[in-house]
């Protein structure tokens, strides 16, 4: 069973989250456990401080060194096999799916969730990684350790009930998903793709691939760098390319 821990001065924020939907089913089943650990469980003084002011001046408190070093230590060594040990921070690797494909294969990972205006530089020789969520400042750690758990349980076998889900999704092989549609057919005038109403199994997949490349190339042409596209395909894409900035344009006219 995977084992998740998070450290962080907000432990009460991840149990409903992660008691809920496929994280609380899957963690019910047995296939990760989890466990919020308070970092002020690891401080010694009597308002059990975990921050204070930045030397060389400057806005708001950092995080100090003893109480993480000490609960990250305390907490790694614990059990039959040392954590993987993950630091959230603005300045960390962007994560992405391969990041979370990477540490679904992990036994034990302990996430170490930042507050306030960041951490003392030193505790990061403590980490195995450290991760963004991308170019903008949240207030804390927390959120961004939710979507890495959630990202890294649903491709632990068996978290999706249906295997198959997790396998034709976005950024997997480079794509963006595909377009989808359920009932009704037909929407106040807007109708879903007949082919996908054909039953013709060989058609639906042909379509679905052109649908995401096409989509690819409008949303996120710098993915098709890794892509495997035919002579035919690229065209698809270039065509879709140039109808994504004509719309571009009229957008900003
Ligand atoms: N002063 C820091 C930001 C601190 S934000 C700077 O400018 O880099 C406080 C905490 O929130 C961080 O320690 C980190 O754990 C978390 N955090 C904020 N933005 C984040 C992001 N984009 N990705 C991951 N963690 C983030």
């Amino acid at each position: 069973m995977m084992v998740l821990e998070t450290l962080s001065v907000f432990p009460q924020l991840f149990e409903p989250y992660m008691s809920t939907s496929i994280m609380g089913r899957a963690r019910l089943a047995g296939l990760f456990s989890f466990e919020a650990h308070d970092l002020r469980d690891w401080t010694h003084d009597r308002h059990r401080t975990v921050d204070d002011a930045p030397f060389g001046g400057g806005q708001g408190m950092l995080m100090k060194p003893e109480p993480i070093f000490e609960a990250v230590r305390d907490i790694a060594g614990r059990g039959p096999c040392g954590a993987h040990v993950v630091f959230f921070s603005p300045c960390g690797s962007t994560f992405t799916q391969r990041h979370a494909r990477r540490l679904a294969g992990k036994e034990r990972i302990l996430f170490v969730c930042g507050r306030y205006e960041g951490m003392d530089e030193r505790v990061y020789e403590l980490a195995d990684e450290v991760l963004s969520m991308g170019d903008y400042v949240l207030t804390g750690g927390e959120l961004a350790a939710l979507c890495v758990m959630d990202a890294v349980v649903r491709l632990v076998p068996g978290a999706l009930g249906d295997a198959m889900s997790s396998v034709d999704e976005s950024f997997e092989g480079s794509l963006l998903e595909y377009a989808q549609y359920t009932r009704p057919a037909s929407f106040e005038g807007r109708e879903a793709p007949q082919v996908l109403l054909s039953g013709d199994h060989a058609r639906i997949a042909a379509w679905r691939r052109k649908s995401a490349i096409a989509r690819t190339a409008t949303w996120r042409p710098d993915l098709l760098d890794g892509a495997d596209l035919t002579q035919e395909e690229w065209a698809l894409a270039r065509r879709a390319m140039e109808a994504g900035h004509e719309e571009d344009e009229a957008n900003e006219q």
